[in-house]
């Protein structure tokens, strides 16, 4: 294996570059909007729940949603890691690349998203003759932007023909019009395995790119320096407090996470494949290293077993899914607010997305 850390954004010039403009730190401020969203939902999750709405509010929105879903021929649709009471007004609860693909199969005229503003665009871009609806429009994955054409570019221009530029999915499309191909953290071995050349530049996810170059011996890759902050705050000290607690778990942990986390896991996968590693397996307890919202998909397929599950004692909390609350659902379908237009040069993010499904299904 070789792995190539000084790429894209690895000096520190270009990285005192990008907090001068105000794009991306290593130690990454949350906003002010973030902030308050991840302390409203740590203070919900130590509570025991997702949303600050009564039983009885939760129910009139959801009677409402199912009304104006059949008027207006509409299907809702959820990420794993918004609250569980958003995921429960939705007819499909998935990972983004799932939604997006299964918008495009949907027999309907809206789509309403619940997770990140990346991922209302993948369902456009999938399906463009729908009207995409997104919740809370400021929902923002900070990752989906950590990369700069610049550095693509002087890459490129480095290593010539023999170079693949690998894009995570989770990132916005125009990040995925500067790329080759695309690939999920399920297909990216298999991916990469596939491609000719032997350099890869890894974007904008540092710590899959890094996990991915791990088990890819031949290839030469070469890592920027994105990276999930929700998965970056789960910390090393707080898993071992965790495997002391609970000696017989099973360590489960999502490669956005650091190596030092991924050092400590019995099993590593994507949030699909971690909820059906947990439902398939013998164990009973888990700990799981992802985002808390995962929990209601695992409860979901784990119903009636004696399965347990763990989080870290700082939450993995998503302050953007976060903010997709039950009461944003039924707004855009009510206003029609956060309607999704067309990324620019649909055709340019489009073509990596088909030469990844291309490469997958070798
Ligand atoms: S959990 Fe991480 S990768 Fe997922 S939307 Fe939030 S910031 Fe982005």
């Amino acid at each position: 294996m070789s792995v190539e850390n000084q790429g894209a954004l690895a000096d520190d010039q270009r990285a005192d570059d990008q907090r001068a403009d105000g794009q991306w730190s290593d130690d990454r401020d949350y906003t002010p909007l973030e902030q308050e969203s991840l302390r409203q939902a740590t203070r919900r999750y130590q509570q025991g729940r997702g949303s600050d709405l009564s039983a009885e509010e939760l129910a009139r929105i959801s009677a409402r949603v199912e009304e104006l879903k059949r008027e207006q021929h509409a299907v809702v649709l959820a990420h794993y890691y918004v609250p569980a009471e958003t995921q429960a007004l939705a007819d499909y609860v998935g990972d983004s690349f799932y939604l997006a693909r299964l918008a495009k199969t949907l027999d309907c005229e809206t789509i309403v998203l619940a997770g990140v503003s990346f991922m209302c665009e993948s369902v456009k871009l999938l399906s463009p003759q729908r009207r995409v609806l997104n919740p809370e429009p400021r929902a923002h994955c900070p990752m989906a932007y950590m990369v700069r054409k610049q550095d693509v570019d002087r890459i490129r221009e480095q290593y010539g023909d023999d170079l693949a530029v690998v894009d995570y999915i989770n990132s916005t499309a125009e990040i995925k019009s500067w790329s080759d191909v695309c690939v999920t953290s399920s297909n990216a071995l298999k991916v990469i395995r596939e491609l000719p050349q032997h350099n890869i530049l890894f974007i904008p996810d540092m710590n899959l790119g890094r996990y991915v170059a791990e088990q890819l011996p031949d290839k030469h890759v070469i890592l920027n320096r994105g990276y999930c902050p929700t998965h970056n705050r789960i910390i090393p000290a707080q898993v071992e407090a965790l495997e002391l607690a609970h000696p017989e778990a099973e360590v489960c942990a999502h490669p956005e996470c650091t190596r030092e986390i991924l050092d400590e896991a019995d099993y590593i996968g994507s949030t699909k494949q971690i909820i059906e590693h947990i439902a398939a397996s013998d164990a009973h307890e888990f700990i799981v290293l992802t985002v808390v919202g995962v929990a209601a998909e695992i409860a979901r397929q784990t119903a009636g077993q004696d399965k347990r599950v763990y989080f870290p004692a700082t939450p993995p909390i998503c302050p953007n899914m976060a903010m997709v609350t039950p009461d944003k659902v039924l707004a855009c379908l009510e206003t029609g607010a956060g309607e999704v237009e067309l990324p620019a040069d649909p055709e340019g993010a489009m073509a990596p997305l088909e030469r990844m499904l291309e490469l997958a299904a070798r």
